[in-house]
């Protein structure tokens, strides 16, 4: 069988760091392409400047993965999928969940498959928890997502900028985590989101939650401006008395105070592999409750400004 030929669009720090070894990693896939307005890209791959010429100019291309800042998947995504492509999209998908459904029901007429990726739900220690959490009552669920803007997004300044989600760029993998994980749906019950005084998007916020499986405090707490390690943590607690600590960014699962083993190939080898099969059986893959959880939190959100944020 051929591999699947693949084009990049958008590449930056994950293209880079994430995409480009999972795709030399899984021999159904060949990078053929990348695109980047400044034309960065790999050694001995062509690279372009605007997806337009590259989707005129390189032949026989099977799919694509979108990895720009989400403002402008959207348009891509759509000339992508109109010219027959196969097409992965980094998180969050759109910016707006009328974005994503358009994509859907344009992939579905284009008969071709659809990934809006979420790349923390792809640890072994995700997929655990969801299996340990099937059918419980949750009686708490505390998320816990505080790190460095400045180490994660250094000079990055669409992440400022509307449609840029700010705080819920990171905050978005726990959601994600939370929604895969949670044994039923999550409304946001309430939202405070803090926008610096000079900036367009959060740079932290606070959720609640309500669910009809769980009956205790539902959380979340996000915060960019974090000096020191990082934490990522999502702490559940089910009515029965089963504590679970997903800590890590969702790498590590401890139930009851016991690290669990965990394996997998990784976050970025499994997508791919995923991507593999949805196109060998012209599936797609779409899954918008991360991005409805920020849509209701921005709905139902009090704002309030903070001090100036400088890099
Ligand atoms: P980034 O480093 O800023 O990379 C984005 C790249 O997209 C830039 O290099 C930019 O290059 C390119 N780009 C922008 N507009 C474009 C356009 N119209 N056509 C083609 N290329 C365009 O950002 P990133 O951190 O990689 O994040 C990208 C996406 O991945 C975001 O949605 C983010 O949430 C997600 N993600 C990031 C991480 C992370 O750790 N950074 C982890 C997981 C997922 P030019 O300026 O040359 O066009």
């Amino acid at each position: 069988m051929r591999p699947l030929r693949i084009a990049i669009i958008g590449f930056g720090k994950i293209a880079e760091d994430q995409h480009v070894p999972a795709i030399a990693g899984n021999r159904r896939f060949e990078l053929v392409a990348t695109v980047s307005r400044q034309g960065n890209g790999v050694q001995g791959v062509r690279s372009f400047t605007s997806h337009q010429d590259m989707l005129r100019e390189v032949p026989d291309l099977d799919a694509v993965a979108i990895c720009t800042p989400p403002s402008v998947r959207y348009g891509i995504a759509r000339d992508c999928i109109q010219a027959g492509l196969h097409s992965l999209l980094e998180k969050p998908p759109g910016v707006t969940l009328a974005e994503v459904e358009d994509l859907a029901c344009l992939a579905a007429g284009h008969q071709v498959s659809l990934f809006t990726t979420w790349h923390a739900q792809y640890n072994p220690a995700v997929t655990a928890a969801a299996k340990r959490l099937a059918g419980q009552e949750i009686s708490r669920m505390e998320i816990v997502w505080h790190e460095d803007v400045r180490k994660f997004h250094p000079g990055q300044q669409w992440i400022w900028q509307p449609g840029g989600f700010g705080v819920f760029d990171p905050g978005i993998n726990a959601l994600s985590i939370a929604t895969r994980i949670f044994p039923g749906e999550l409304f946001v019950r309430e939202a405070e989101l803090m926008f610096p005084e000079n900036r367009q998007t959060p740079i932290a916020a606070r959720l609640t939650f309500a669910s009809s499986t769980g009956t205790g405090t539902l959380t979340a707490d996000f915060n960019w401006n974090h000096t020191g390690d990082e934490a990522w943590n999502i702490a559940v607690e089910t009515a029965e008395g089963t504590e679970l600590l997903l800590s890590h960014g969702g790498s590590r699962l401890s139930i009851g105070g016991e690290l669990q083993a965990s394996g997998g190939e990784g976050e970025y080898p499994s997508i791919y592999s995923e991507f593999a099969d949805l196109i060998d059986e012209r599936r797609s893959h779409v899954d918008i409750r991360p991005l409805r959880l920020v849509a209701d939190a921005y709905l139902t959100g009090r704002h309030s400004r903070v001090e100036a944020f400088e890099d």
